[in-house]
């Protein structure tokens, strides 16, 4: 591990000015610039591996704000402050009662000594597992622009099947994610040009030709609330994961459901899906199929051929298409049959 320098501000103000303060300003930001801890639970795993060097780690856990502790449950939504920790948020008895998709998610994510440690400001932001990207020999655009990417002719059954590029394919491995962004959440941000908030659906970027920048966030932004709206498809609401062992393991595919429904009419569906995308992925197509209809198998099976119509299978994870076609249909009916 290499040298870097620590410090634990009081205010999320002088967090940002230290962040800002970077040693060599580069853009866009790299591995070597500051970067904000707070469970440290994916960021200290890369600093051991030699991914992340960061020169300065600026600790969030001083922060004096308590709003970043707190969960707040309003008629129509729910605040997390970003320091909540998952196994809090997974726990709470009106999270899991108004929003279960919410809960489930954190639940599914992580061992209890993770979810005890990790924030969900940090939960959305981390990073891939790729094992390319985890082990500094391979090449990794991700890691190291323009070095190439060892996993389009490596071991591809962990990645993704929707939104790679010729450059990237490496899987977003969160849970919580799939649910924010199948809920239309929002994050409130706090940088150097003050606060503002933004679509959950806009944090992360698809690779493109720029796989090493992974979020809208400038290097001194700092992730203060995540907004999730309540409303007649929050109770109605399930998270479904999929993996190669029933604990601490990431999902092969997944799938966030919440239904507003009319009888057994869809007026609306809130679909995301996990293990199976370079981002958290919001399924459209299969939200749009589901419109108006009677919720039976058939249409779930309509919805599933939609948000798979653009999947571009690799050499080892093709499997991934059909898994998370019936990954889909099952949570979409299970999702259905709910008592609310
Ligand atoms: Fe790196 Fe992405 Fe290729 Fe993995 S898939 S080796 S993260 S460029």
């Amino acid at each position: 591990m290499r040298p870097f320098s620590y410090e634990r501000p009081a205010s999320v103000a002088a967090a940002v000015a230290a962040a800002a303060q970077r040693a060599r300003p580069r853009t866009p930001p790299t591995q070597s610039d500051a970067q904000f801890i707070g469970g440290g639970t994916n960021l200290a795993d890369y600093m051991k591996l030699g991914v992340a060097q960061p020169e300065r780690l600026v600790d969030l856990n001083g922060l004096d704000d308590p709003g970043l502790r707190r969960i707040r449950v309003d008629d129509d939504r729910i605040v997390f402050g970003s320091l909540v920790r998952m196994s809090d948020a997974a726990d709470h008895a009106e999270v899991r009662r108004r929003c279960p998709l919410v809960a489930e998610s954190l639940v599914l994510a992580a061992s209890g000594q993770i979810r005890n440690m990790a924030t969900l400001g940090g939960n959305v932001l981390q990073r891939t597992r790729c094992e390319y990207f985890r082990e500094t020999s391979w090449a990794c655009n991700k890691r190291q622009p323009g070095s190439g990417c060892a996993a389009m002719d490596g071991f591809n059954r962990q990645h993704a099947v929707l939104g790679g590029s010729d450059q990237c394919i490496a899987t977003y491995h969160g849970d919580f994610a799939q649910a924010l962004i199948a809920l239309d959440a929002r994050v409130v941000v706090e940088g150097q040009q003050g606060a503002r908030t933004m679509a959950f659906a806009e944090l992360h970027r698809l690779p493109g030709d720029t796989p090493n920048i992974e979020t809208a966030l400038g290097p001194a932004d700092i992730i203060v609330a995540i907004e999730v709206p309540l409303g007649p498809w929050s109770a109605r609401s399930r998270y479904l994961k999929i993996r190669d062992r029933e604990s601490y393991a990431f999902a092969l595919a997944s799938a966030a459901i919440a239904l507003d429904m009319n009888g057994d009419t869809v007026r609306h569906a809130r679909i995301a899906l996990g293990g199976v995308a370079t981002v958290p992925w919001k399924a459209k197509a299969a939200e749009e199929a589901l419109q108006g209809k009677v919720l039976d198998k058939s249409a779930a099976h309509a919805a599933a051929e939609a948000a798979f119509a653009d999947a571009r299978p690799h050499e080892h994870n093709a499997f991934k298409i059909p898994l998370g076609k019936s990954t889909l249909v099952r949570a979409l009916l299970e999702t259905r049959d709910m008592k609310v």
